[in-house]
This record gives structure tokens, sequence and C-alpha cells, in this order.
């Protein structure tokens, strides 16, 4: 049984309040979370600021730059224990973790830290009214203590995303990892004494959303900053609480995106891409389709083929060889998950696969499993087409023209992402600047270069991370006008 304490100014810190972690596979408990109180956040957001008034703000950009490179390295050293902690906190094949959110979580320091590092800032000559002249260049300041909030289905790597860019620019921050998981960003706070981070650069306080450490944290008075990942809903509290003190958010929420499969794409290429944008890491990415427009003279081949894929995806527990499905995070997203596979039959869809619970074997029974579900047949009006679901399960329907598909794609609140699959260039470029998304796919999907600018239009999020773009929420740009 592992206990999660909250990690504050360099130091490992139980609570009085705790809570049990359930493993996803058998719904047994695995550890105990320590709830952080409102006096241990505030101490957290204490210890931040001291760190930032002292060794961290003081630290040079070169060293600052040195330390981040070590924390990759000693994740990537610890990269086993890393594994086995999102593993058991969330059930992913390891396939897939081991891919993609281990090592992504360690790359997300050094590229960051290679930014700051390289990103010049900008300088303009100009004429003065007295025939004599001025320059003006920008330097760059870290924004302050920042308060990184965090969801539950890529955990390290989306924490990392945040906390990478916001300490390379020399921030010091206060993380509230989701409550169902509390393991990596614990081990993080390990890597960060292995390495000499200072106490109180990076800090864990555990909890829950309202009334518990996620609403401690966001409504401190002594936060700077507030960046977000999550269900657009708790944006909107969260951008409540920041509006006290009009604190800047960056927030990376909800979707309800669009898959795009035109007669002419390479048919094979498709299929196998919209299996892993409906149904990787158990449909519960925030850039995956659940409703997918595949135009008319290939909709029931790929219908079929769809299918075929959905029901060979091998379902089991992390380490079973050539899993691909694992389980839902939490026994409540399930029971979510479920309620939309009820509402889609009384709406009217045809099940083309799925709908309800798998088999498992005894030592699984009590695991959060779903089946992958494809859906047609429904009016673009259905909850399951219009609400954000985050379950294996996406709903297939057929259109005839460009025109339509794009008034299709985006008659949605939401805006975050989308996958057009075509072999027409032409129609390639035009569906790219006609979805109204933050991140448009071209026959690919979940293909990311760090340096991107990364968020969400509409009901799907504010401002853009990635790259230079996370220095923009990161830093504050101060301009020095010298005259001459
Ligand atoms: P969630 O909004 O329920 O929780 C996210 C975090 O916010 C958790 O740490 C939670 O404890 C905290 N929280 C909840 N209420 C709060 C409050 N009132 N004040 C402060 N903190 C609060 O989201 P989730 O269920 O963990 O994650 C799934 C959601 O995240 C989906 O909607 C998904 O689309 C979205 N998501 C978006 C992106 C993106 O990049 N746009 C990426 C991943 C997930």
């Amino acid at each position: 049984m592992t206990e999660f304490l909250n990690f504050i100014d360099g130091a490992f810190v139980p609570s009085e309040r705790r809570f049990d972690k359930r493993t996803p596979t058998s719904h047994a408990v695995i550890g105990t979370v320590h709830e952080a109180s409102a006096a241990q956040v505030d101490a957290a957001v204490r210890a931040a600021r001291a760190a930032l008034d002292g060794p961290w703000g003081r630290m040079p950009v070169a060293k600052r730059v040195e330390l981040l490179h070590a924390v990759a390295d000693e994740i990537n050293r610890r990269f086993d224990d890393f594994l086995a902690a999102e593993l058991a906190d969330t059930g992913k094949p390891r396939s897939l973790a081991s891919h993609i959110d281990i090592p992504r979580g360690a790359a997300n320091f050094k590229v960051f830290a290679d930014i700051i590092k390289n990103v010049p800032t900008e300088s303009f000559e100009m004429t003065t009214p007295d025939g004599g002249s001025a320059v003006n260049y920008a330097v760059r300041s870290p924004v302050g203590v920042v308060a990184v909030v965090c969801p539950w289905n890529l955990p390290l790597l989306l924490m990392t995303w945040k906390v990478g860019p916001a300490l390379a620019c020399g921030n010091t921050v206060i993380v509230k990892p989701s409550e169902e998981t509390p393991a990596t960003a614990t081990l993080l706070g390990e890597v960060m004494n292995a390495v000499g981070i200072p106490p109180g650069v990076y800090n864990v306080v555990h909890g829950f959303g309202p009334q518990s450490a996620g609403e401690f944290l966001t409504r401190h008075p002594d936060i700077d900053a507030i960046t977000f990942t999550g269900e657009t809903r708790t944006g909107e509290a969260i951008m409540a609480a920041a509006a006290q003190g009009v604190r800047p958010v960056s927030f990376e929420l909800g979707g309800k995106n669009a898959g795009i499969v035109f007669a002419d794409a390479d048919f094979d290429k498709a299929v196998a891409g919209i299996t892993r944008s409906a149904f990787e890491n158990c449909g519960q990415v925030c850039l995956g389709t659940e409703r997918v427009y595949v135009q008319r003279p290939i909709f029931e081949k790929f219908v079929a083929a769809l299918k075929a894929k959905a029901e060979a995806l091998k379902i089991g527990p992390p380490n079973e060889p050539g899993v691909g499905l694992g389980p839902l995070i939490s026994a409540e997203h399930r029971q979510k998950v479920l309620s939309y596979y009820r509402r889609a039959v009384e709406e009217g869809a045809t099940v083309v696969t799925g709908g309800g619970v798998p088999d498992m074997p005894a030592a699984l029974a009590e695991g959060h499993w779903v089946q992958p579900t494809i859906w047609t047949g429904l009016p673009e009006s259905a909850s399951v087409i219009r609400e954000e679901i985050f379950g294996p399960c996406v709903h297939l329907a057929p259109f005839d023209t460009e025109e339509e598909v794009i008034a299709l794609a985006n008659a949605t609140r939401y805006g975050l992402a989308t996958t057009v699959w075509t072999e027409n260039l032409g129609r390639a470029h035009r569906m790219a600047r006609a979805v109204k998304v933050g991140i448009c796919w071209i026959n690919s999907w979940f293909l990311r270069d760090l340096r991107t600018a990364f968020g969400g239009s509409g009901a799907s999020g504010i401002g853009r991370e990635g790259g230079v773009h996370s220095l923009e929420f990161y830093t504050e740009l101060r301009n020095v006008c010298i005259k001459l």
C-alpha cells in the first residue's frame, strides 16, 4: 500500500484527512492519498513565493537549464518507477505509457529548457521628436507563483507540459494532480530533490476540487497565474476564482472532436487512424474523436472495417501482452460512460458493436471495463453527438459534400482538434482553414511537435501553450525604452 504525501518546500508532508486510491483494473485500494488542508496549501504557496524571491529567482538561466535537463535525465533513469506508478494509477496499456506518457513527461523539461535558452526578445530603434533616437528592448520575467491543476487521463505528460515551461521561465509551481492519479506528481518530488532543485520550487498538494486543495489553491490570493487542464465546467469555476485579483489563466478544456474521412482517403490508413483517435487510452484523450463523418461512397465499408478493428482490440490489464484497451479511470466515470451507452440506444442508435461491459476474469471483474462501442443512425441533435463522453465510443455518420461536413464539424461549442483524411492536397488545405479548432491533423492524429501551438477554440480553452507560445503565458514582457 503506497502513501501519497504532499510535497511542500522540499519535504513530504502527511495530512490528517486521507482518501483511498483504487486501481482501475480491479477497483482494489492500492494507496492512501493525503488530502492537503487549507493551511497546507497556504504553506505550499508561501514556500513557492520564498523560492521565487530566493535561490530560484536569483539563479542564472544557464544553471536553471542545466537543472531541468537533470530532471529529465533523472525521470529517464527512474523510467521503470514512473511507468509502474502511471500503470497502477490509470490501468492504461504498458505499450502506451512506455511510448508516450513517460518519455514525453521527461522530454517536456528538456524542450522548454532549450527554448528559454535560445529564444530572443524583441528590440526596436526609433527616432524621437527632438531629432534624437531611442532604443527599446524587452526583458522577460517570470509571471510568479503558478497554480497547475491537472486531469487524470495523461497524468505525468499533461502535468510536465505545464511544469516544464513554468520552471524553465523561472516561475515556481504548486501542482494539484487529479485525485484519481496522485502517483507520478508525488514521485517527481523525489526527482526534484535528487537533482538539487531548491525547496519550494516544485510543490504538490493532493485533494479534490471544490472545498478541497483545488479550490484552496485557485482561490489563494498569492497565486499569480493559473494553468488548468480539465473539463470545461471546472474551467468556469476556476475562471471565477481567478477573477478575484485579475489573475491570468491558461485553459485546456474539453472537446467533441470530429473526424472527417473523404472517399479519396487512403482507406487502410484512415481506418487505422480513426481506430486510434476513437479508442486510444480507452477514449480518454481530449483530442479523441467521438463523432466521425465518412463520405457516403465508402461509408458502409468504413463502418465494417472500424467494427472489425474495435472487435479485435484486446481488453485487459497493462502488462498483458497485446492489450490495446485498458479500463476507464474510475467506477464513477464508468457509470457516466455507460449512461451514454444506454442513452444512445434510447435516442435510436444502431449499435454496430459494443454498448456494454466485457466479460473479464474473476480477479478483474470489479475493474472499470467497458466495451469499445460504435453507433450509427443518430440525428445530430442526439446527446451522444453533442456532449463529451470521454469513453471508447464513436458515432459514424455519412456526408456528401465538403461544405456539408464543414458545417457538421463546426456545429459545436467546442473547438479543440480534428483529424481529416484525404489524398487531395487542395481539399486538405481548404479543410484545415475551414474547421474551427486549435489543432487540425491531416492524415494523422496526435502527432505532436512540442514547439507548435497547442490549445482549443471556443469552449475548448483559452490561450495556447507549446514552444514559444508557452513563454507568453509563463513570462511577463517588460519593455525598456532608453533615450539615446
Ligand atoms: P476535471 O475538470 O474533473 O478535473 C481536473 C482537475 O481540476 C482535477 O485535479 C480536479 O480535482 C480539479 N478541480 C475540479 N473542480 C475544481 C474546482 N472547483 N477548483 C479547482 N480545481 C478543481 O477533469 P478530469 O475529469 O480530471 O479530466 C477530463 C477532462 O479534461 C475532459 O473534459 C477532457 O477533455 C479534459 N482534458 C482536456 C485537455 C486539453 O488539452 N484540452 C487534455 C486532457 C483532458
